[in-house]
C-alpha cells in the first residue's frame, strides 16, 4: 500500500494491535514508510467498519462527571493558548473534526466566525443543538468549502484519522486565504512514552489511527501540500495518553485482576500526575512528548 502521508514509497509491516480502548473486535496491523517513516494502517478499514470505530461512548463525544469536566476544560484552554500565541484577528475559521462543538463556542465568543465539519450525524447534531454551530455531517473534502473561505483551519486529534493526510492537508490549502494559518495537534511515534510501551502505547489507538507520522514526514507532507512549518511544538502535560498507556499494560502483564486495577489508579492518580511532573515537562522541552502541535501557513 502506498504511504498517504508523503506519497513516495510502499509501506513495510511494522506491528499489529487490537482496540484497547474501546474494544472493537479483530487484530490491525501498521505498516511503515520506508521513505518517511509514518505509520499507516494496512489495509485500510472500508467505509461501514471506519463508522463502527467510533460509538457514541468515544471519549471527544462524551460530557462526562466533574473530574473530566475540568480535564476537558483545560485541553479546551490549552487550544486556545495555541491559537491566541499566533496573535491574530479574528476571521473565519473551521474547526476538523469538532465533536460536539466546545472549542468552536469558545472561538465564536472571541469573536470568531466559525464553521465545524463532523463525520458522525449524531454528534454533528449534539453540536448544533449545544451551541447553535454551524456544523457539516461528513468529512472534510465531502463538504466542497468554497477556494479561500477561510483564515484558520483547526485539527485537534484529528489528521490521525483521515484516510489520506496528504489529501487532507492539500484540501486545507485550497480553502485558506492567503498567508492563512493551519493549527493542528497529532500524536508523537518518536516520543519517548511510543518507546517505553511499543505496541501499548495509547498514541496507536487501534484500529481509529490510520496514520501516525513522525514531525519530519509531516514536515515534507506540509511543504508537498502548498504551506510552511513555522513551528511545531511537543505538548507538555500529556499525562492522560500515558495513564491509558499503564492502564494498558497493566492490564495485559498483571494476571491478578485488582493488581492491575490498582497500578491503574496509581496511573491515573493526582499523585502520579503530580510526581511524574518533571517527566513531563522534561521530554516536552526535548520534543520527545506523546503529542505535537504544529503551526503551518499558507505560502
Ligand atoms: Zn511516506
Amino acid at each position: 500500500m502506498r504511504c498517504e502521508v508523503c506519497g513516495a514509497a510502499d509501506l513495510a509491516p511494522a506491528m499489529i494491535g487490537t482496540d484497547r480502548l474501546l474494544h472493537v473486535a479483530g487484530e490491525y496491523s501498521l505498516g511503515r514508510c520506508s521513505a518517511c517513516g509514518a505509520f499507516g494502517q494496512d489495509p485500510p478499514p472500508s467505509d461501514v467498519s471506519l463508522l463502527e470505530y467510533y460509538p457514541e461512548e468515544y471519549g471527544p463525544y462524551q460530557h462526562g462527571g466533574w473530574l473530566s469536566e475540568i480535564a476537558a476544560a483545560n485541553g479546551l484552554r490549552a487550544r486556545e493558548r495555541h491559537v491566541l500565541s499566533l496573535g491574530l484577528k479574528p476571521g473565519a475559521m473551521l474547526d476538523v473534526g469538532c465533536a460536539t462543538g466546545r472549542f468552536l463556542d469558545r472561538m465564536r465568543r472571541r469573536g470568531w466566525s466559525v464553521t465545524g465539519v463532523e463525520l458522525v450525524s449524531g454528534i454533528a447534531q449534539r453540536a448544533r443543538d449545544l451551541f447553535g454551530l454551524s456544523v457539516i455531517t461528513g468529512t472534510l473534502e465531502t463538504a466542497g468549502f468554497e477556494d479561500q473561505s477561510y483564515d484558520l483551519v483547526t485539527l485537534w486529534d484529528v489528521l490521525e484519522h483521515v484516510r489520506s493526510p496528504r489529501c487532507t492537508l492539500r484540501e486545507i490549502t485550497r480553502i485558506l486565504r492567503p498567508g492563512g494559518w493551519l493549527v493542528f495537534r497529532v500524536p508523537n511515534p518518536d516520543s519517548v512514552g511510543a518507546r517505553i510501551f511499543g505496541e501499548r502505547w495509547a498514541g496507536w489507538d487501534f484500529p481509529r489511527h490510520l496514520w501516525v507520522a513522525p514531525k519530519t514526514a509531516l514536515d515534507l507532507a506540509l511543504t508537498n501540500a502548498g504551506l510552511r512549518l513555522v513551528r511545531a511544538s511537543s505538548t507538555s502535560g500529556r499525562f492522560a495518553l500515558s495513564a491509558l498507556s499503564i492502564r494498558y499494560t497493566a492490564q495485559e502483564m498483571i494476571g491478578a485482576k485488582w493488581l492491575a486495577n490498582a497500578v491503574s489508579w496509581m496511573g491515573s492518580s493526582p499523585f502520579a500526575r503530580l510526581a511524574s511532573a518533571p517527566y513531563f515537562s522534561l521530554s516536552s522541552m526535548f520534543g520527545q512528548g506523546s503529542l505535537l502541535t504544529f503551526f503551518a501557513q499558507k505560502v
